[in-house]
């Protein structure tokens, strides 16, 4: 294979490759039509809206009158099957994306119930969660409360249903991707569940999803199946790797309504911010995302088929249908996980030569490690993987801008597994 005629693999891993990539082939298959349909569905959205060159020029100062800002939101809307959208690089990153989808649509002495047990780390403190933090909704008398997943990390939907029975929530909150749990990932079939069991007890709640990592990883999105407003991060799914920056809020035109007046201010909303020069990234990477998306799920696939080979305990499995683009695997000791993190870097576009060490993150109780060559910083839509090396040495691995540049940096992470794990055999 010519992946020899560039980079050192050891022979007896090179078979386990072959092995992995054959089992795959299945996967792919699914992930190629699925890619394509959302392709041919953000297609026909440019078209739709009518995008012409001038819409990406862009505007400065108060950005009154930005029409390709205008038209990008109408394309975001269909693209996510929704009445309206908020898409800007003025988000900073997703969590404050959802921070103003949060604050525009809660008021004082409302309550929100968490159907999916607890949020991803940074939401917690937006929640007030751990301590009302300054400025949380804790801190604005917005009550939190959640429903506990069940054993096996799915939704407990007759506890769901009950406390929404007992008391009035103006919003359920829902998170589609697994974060860095190892709960499996919400399924679009399992979002309309939770939404049905939402709209028979309380019909008026608000139902939001926490979009990010699971745009166009199926033809659906979860304002298609009955959630009133989504949120997500361009530096992940939807900005297709081209996107330096932003977010996007997709649902209801009252709601989203509401958030603009968060996004800016009361009276002003949407009306106003410079698109400056981002609307043609902006563009570009929206209509990557499903090509690129449909890159990043084959990467995690045959992470997730290559590293069971070798022995390792992956979630997903490579043939298990994925509701996000996240890929973990239980690598069970310190070294491992380091000499993954290691080799991943060293197969990374940008910054190769730079050795990822573990490091005391501000706000985790364990050290962390990285591993990330990106263009984009932070950017998780391409090749990266997080750990925290605490029991059981597990990795959360993501994205690929392409098949072929994220497995050779797969295959390298694996490599310096593999060539450890043997010469420790050998002692
Ligand atoms: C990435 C992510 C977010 C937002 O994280 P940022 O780093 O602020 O963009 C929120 N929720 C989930 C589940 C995520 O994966």
């Amino acid at each position: 294979m010519s992946i020899t005629n560039f980079f050192e693999i050891d022979k007896n891993l090179l078979k386990l490759d072959e092995a992995a990539l054959e089992k795959c082939r299945g996967q792919f298959e699914n992930i190629e039509k699925t890619a394509e349909h959302n392709q041919l569905k953000v297609l026909s959205a440019f078209i739709k809206n009518g995008v012409s060159e001038a819409d990406m020029s862009g505007s400065t100062g108060y950005g009154y009158g930005d029409k390709g800002r205008d038209v990008l939101e109408r394309v975001m809307a269909d693209c996510m099957g929704a009445e309206d959208a908020l898409m800007r690089h003025n988000f900073v990153s997703g969590t404050h994306t959802l921070t103003v989808a949060l604050f525009g649509l809660l008021r004082p002495g409302d309550k929100i119930l968490c159907l999916t047990g607890r949020p991803y780390d940074t939401i917690l403190g937006v929640f007030g969660i751990d301590g009302p933090s300054d400025g949380s909704l804790a801190d604005f008398g917005i009550e939190y409360r959640e429903v506990e997943l069940k054993a096996d990390g799915t939704p407990d939907i007759e506890a769901i249903k009950k406390a929404l029975k007992a008391e009035h929530y103006k919003m359920a909150y829902i998170q589609r991707s697994r974060g860095y749990s190892l709960r499996p990932s919400l399924k679009i079939d399992d979002i309309k569940e939770l939404c049905g069991a939402v709209r028979e007890v309380s019909p008026d709640s608000i139902i939001m999803v926490d979009n990010c990592y699971g745009e166009f990883v199926e033809t659906r999105e979860p304002c298609e199946v009955g959630a009133d407003i989504i949120a997500g991060s361009l530096i992940k799914n939807p900005g297709g790797g081209i996107a330096p920056t932003g977010g996007y809020i997709a649902g209801r035109r009252d709601l989203i309504e509401k958030c603009s007046y968060r996004l800016t201010c009361p009276g002003v909303g949407r009306e106003v911010g410079a698109s400056l020069g981002h609307s043609r990234e902006l563009y570009m990477g929206l209509f990557s995302a499903p090509h690129v998306v449909g890159e990043a799920l084959k990467s995690a696939v045959y992470a997730s088929s290559l590293f069971e080979l070798m022995g390792y305990g992956v979630t997903p499995r490579f043939n298990e249908k994925r509701g996000d683009i996240i890929q973990c695997i239980t690598l069970g000791n310190r070294q491992a996980l380091i000499d993954f993190c290691k080799g991943l870097q060293s197969g990374a576009p940008v910054d190769s030569f730079a050795v990822p060490e573990p490091w005391d993150m501000p706000g985790y109780s364990d050290q962390v490690i990285m591993a990330a060559g990106a263009f984009t910083l932070g950017s998780s839509i391409e090749l990266s993987a997080d750990a925290p090396l605490r029991e059981p040495f597990a990795v959360w691995m993501q994205g690929g801008l392409n098949f072929h540049s994220a497995r050779a940096g797969i295959l390298l992470g694996a490599n310096r597994v593999f060539s450890q794990k043997n010469t420790d055999k050998n002692k």
